[in-house]
């Protein structure tokens, strides 16, 4: 996977990349000379798989640093730090890491931990006084997300979701299509989001601490995905739920959901949520004038995406390098994102969520409010 270094490198070497990179005001900020602005101090709460790849992808950010660890693992503490050049003093496990209100070094936490642990953690980040940027699914359902907004507010720090896609050059080059007009009225949107889940005791197939099965984890992606492409908050939602395999997948761990939703303007989506099916990953939008398909669509790519005005050739950079810069401007200079990131955004998708259950059980369209 190439990095923003790399990049930088590619683009300074090849004659072809200028135009494409002055084609991407995002892309045009990385290799515009040396950065001196503020720097975001960041620790990492959970060392797992996907704390490993943001810590490597923050390795080429130029305003944010992994500065700390949060673990109940001492080995992998000593490998971080040896890796990562972390000092003792910002090292600290799920026990002691409210002593974290003390370290003036640390400016915010980033929880990567499983999904039914992230309302807990962000409320004692934000007691601590430290912006908390928390990984998806923001918690297990509306009522806990709704939470740790308060919480956050109360505690006069920032909370972001770790929505990477929402920095994503094509994503945001058909959001602005889309907002330009170039495909009409939009009328449809599609969302396959799966893949074939591997060890059945792994704590994603364990309800309190997943909140869920597919949906929470993989399917989030479609409705968030619906919601940014078609640039409208849906009003209603029907579900209808597979299992095949009710061993592995227990009560409250969801399989597979085939969910609809309608939005004010009209459009509908039409999505897949599934646990049982390898590589799904493909964004569909239709409109009267045109059209877009993302396939991959939210993989940490290269994200493959065409229109009816041909192919997208935005480079490739991290996801997550792009997300952890973005995060810093918008922590520390008060950035606005084109699609935002807060803990509001991360609310609507835990709402259409708990709708999306409570239809696929009672076999009704559910209607949902913007309060
Ligand atoms: P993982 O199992 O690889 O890592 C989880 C980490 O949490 C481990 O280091 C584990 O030790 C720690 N942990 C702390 N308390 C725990 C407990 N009680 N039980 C189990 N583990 C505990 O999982 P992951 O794939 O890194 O996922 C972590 C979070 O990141 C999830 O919320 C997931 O949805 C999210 N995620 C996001 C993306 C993305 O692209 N944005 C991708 C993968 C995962």
């Amino acid at each position: 996977m190439s990095s923003r270094r790399e990049f930088v490198r590619k683009i300074s070497t090849s004659a072809l990349g200028l135009p494409v990179l002055l084609n991407s005001s995002n892309l045009f900020a990385y290799a515009n000379g040396p950065y001196n602005g503020p720097l975001l101090r960041v620790a990492i709460m959970g060392l797992g798989s996907y704390g490993t790849r943001v810590a490597e992808a923050m390795q080429s950010c130029r305003k944010a640093k992994l500065v700390g660890v949060i673990s109940g693992t001492p080995s992998k503490v000593t490998r971080w730090q040896s890796k990562y050049d972390i000092p003792d003093k910002n090292c600290y496990n799920y026990k002691n890491f409210d002593n974290i209100k003390d370290n003036p070094d640390i400016d915010a936490v980033y929880i990567i931990t499983p999904n039914g642990l992230h309302c807990e953690f962000t409320l004692r980040v934000a007691r601590a006084g430290k912006h908390v940027i928390c990984e998806k699914p923001m918690g297990i359902n509306a009522k806990e997300g709704q939470q740790m907004v308060d919480a956050c507010k109360a505690a006069n720090v920032k909370l972001l979701i770790g929505y990477r896609m929402h920095f994503e050059a094509k994503t945001l080059k058909i959001v602005g299509m889309r907002k330009n007009g170039e495909f009409g009225k939009i009328i449809f949107f599609q969302g396959q989001s799966g893949f074939i889940i591997g060890d059945p005791n792994q704590w994603r197939l364990n309800k309190k601490l997943s909140g869920g099965g597919a949906m929470m984890d993989i399917g989030i992606y479609s409705i968030n995905g619906a919601r940014y492409m078609i640039g409208e908050e849906p009003i209603w939602v029907t579900a209808q739920e597979t299992k095949n395999d009710p061993v592995k997948f227990k009560e409250g761990i969801d399989e597979t959901i085939q969910f609809q939703m309608g939005f004010p303007g009209g459009a509908v989506a039409s999505c897949l949520s599934t646990y049982a099916v390898n590589h799904l990953d493909r964004f569909y939008l239709a409109g009267i004038e045109g059209w877009a398909e993302m396939q991959p669509s939210t993989g940490y790519g290269p994200i493959k995406a065409r229109t009816h005005k041909g192919e997208l050739t935005d480079p490739h950079i991290t996801h997550q390098t792009v997300q952890m810069d973005e995060m810093a401007g918008i922590l520390l200079e008060n950035k606005q994102p084109v699609i935002p990131v807060d803990g509001e955004e991360g609310v609507k998708d835990m709402k259409i969520i708990d709708a999306i259950y409570k239809a696929a059980k009672s076999g009704k369209k559910i209607a949902l409010t913007s309060s």
